[in-house]
């Protein structure tokens, strides 16, 4: 197809919508994919720091890939999986950024048709894991605990177009606490932190090499009055026959409209981000710097802004439910001045 068909899609089921990134399109997919016997791959967090690809053969296993992970996914051995999956005879989904699913296809040399079924996510770029890893040890360090989970951006507390960054740390005592932050937000998007290959990235444009590309509906507004409840809408690319026949299967479980391309577009479907002046001064304050200076000088950290996060995401465990997201979150944006945080 020359030009993708484009959809504005929320899950129908909100829990769905909730524990996913945008408007869980992913789900939507990958149950069709198991629901025939198929395996699915995808990328996990682990231990709260580590962001792996693995393979799930159960929608348990699936579960654990939801939300964005805005790091660099380690691949281990995924494409020799997929190649044993396909070789005997299963479907797949092989889900990932525009470079893994090209890297996929190129190491499989061949083409399974209708049996690899590929999913790209609109990619801003990926963050450095080792910075990930130095900024969790220094919030460790501060709060005294072990991080054993992470939301890279927690929608669940503070709304889907906001970008704030949790951490769930095990203290000694066997108590948990939770640190809520827009530091490592604030690193990614100076682009400081993104990798090298970022800035030159080749899948920059409305066509990809996968069979669906999908993302954060930004705007939606704009293409579909009235859609936007704070609670995420999926940006859906149908970019071969394959993802047609496959969008047709799971529209049942999907709200769902069509829409222009020239209503979607976002940087990421333009061009690369342009490598930012002041790159390699990070880095070098990286290497030789402790993490606090990082923080203050990058971040713009400060435990103020902390301690209103943790107050904000307390108020909003109180509210009453029928406030939830719409109420709630106009309310917030109100009283604390969100301005809310589309990235274009
Ligand atoms: C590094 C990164 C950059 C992004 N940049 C943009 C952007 O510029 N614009 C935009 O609209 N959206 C961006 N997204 C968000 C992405 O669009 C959403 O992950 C996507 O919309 C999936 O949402 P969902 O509701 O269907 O489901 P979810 O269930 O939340 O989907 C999770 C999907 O994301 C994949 N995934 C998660 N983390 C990674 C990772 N580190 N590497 C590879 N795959 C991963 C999983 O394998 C799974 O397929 C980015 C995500 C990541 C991880
Ligand atoms: S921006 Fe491009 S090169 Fe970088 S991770 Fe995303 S798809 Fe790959």
């Amino acid at each position: 197809m020359d030009q993708p068909i484009v959809y504005a899609v929320k899950h129908k089921n909100v829990d769905v919508r909730m524990a996913s990134r945008s408007g869980g399109i992913f789900t939507a997919v990958s149950d069709a994919v198991l629901e025939k016997g198929g395996t699915v791959y995808g990328c996990i967090l682990r231990d709260g720091v580590n962001a792996v690809h693995i393979r799930a053969i159960s929608k348990e296993e699936r579960d654990r890939m939801h939300g964005s992970k805005y790091i660099q996914s380690n691949m281990g051995d995924t494409f020799l999986q997929v190649r044993e999956d396909l070789a005997a005879g299963r479907k797949v989904l092989f889900s990932g950024t525009s470079c893994q699913v090209a890297g996929l296809k190129a190491f499989l040399g061949k083409d399974y048709g209708g049996q690899l079924f590929c999913l790209d996510i609109l990619c801003h770029g990926v963050p450095s894991p080792l910075v990930w890893k130095k900024y969790v040890q220094w919030q460790e360090g501060h709060y005294g605990g072990t991080c054993v989970d992470a939301d890279f951006r927690n929608k669940k507390d503070f709304g889907w177009d906001e970008h704030v960054e949790t951490l769930t740390l095990q203290k000694p005592d066997g108590t948990t606490e939770t640190v809520h932050s827009k530091i490592f937000r604030n690193l990614f998007y100076s682009h400081k932190i993104i990798r090298e290959s970022c800035y030159y990235c080749p899948y920059k444009d409305i066509t990809h090499p996968s069979d669906m590309t999908i993302g954060d509906f930004w705007r939606v507004e704009k293409a579909v009055s009235g859609f936007d409840d704070n609670m995420g809408v999926s940006l859906v690319l149908v970019n071969t026959e394959h993802a047609k026949d496959m969008f047709d299967t799971v529209k049942k479980n999907l709200e769902f409209f069509p829409c222009r391309i020239e209503d979607s577009m976002q940087t990421p479907l333009k061009k690369p981000f342009r490598r930012p002046e002041g790159r390699d001064e990070f880095w070098r304050d990286f290497r030789e710097q402790p993490f606090d200076f990082i923080a203050n000088k990058y971040g713009h950290y400060s435990r103020e802004n902390e301690q209103r996060l943790l107050r904000i995401a307390k108020e909003h465990a109180a509210a009453p439910k029928k406030h939830f997201m719409g109420g709630f979150f106009a309310g917030l944006k109100k009283q604390f001045g969100y301005s809310g945080n589309r990235q274009k």
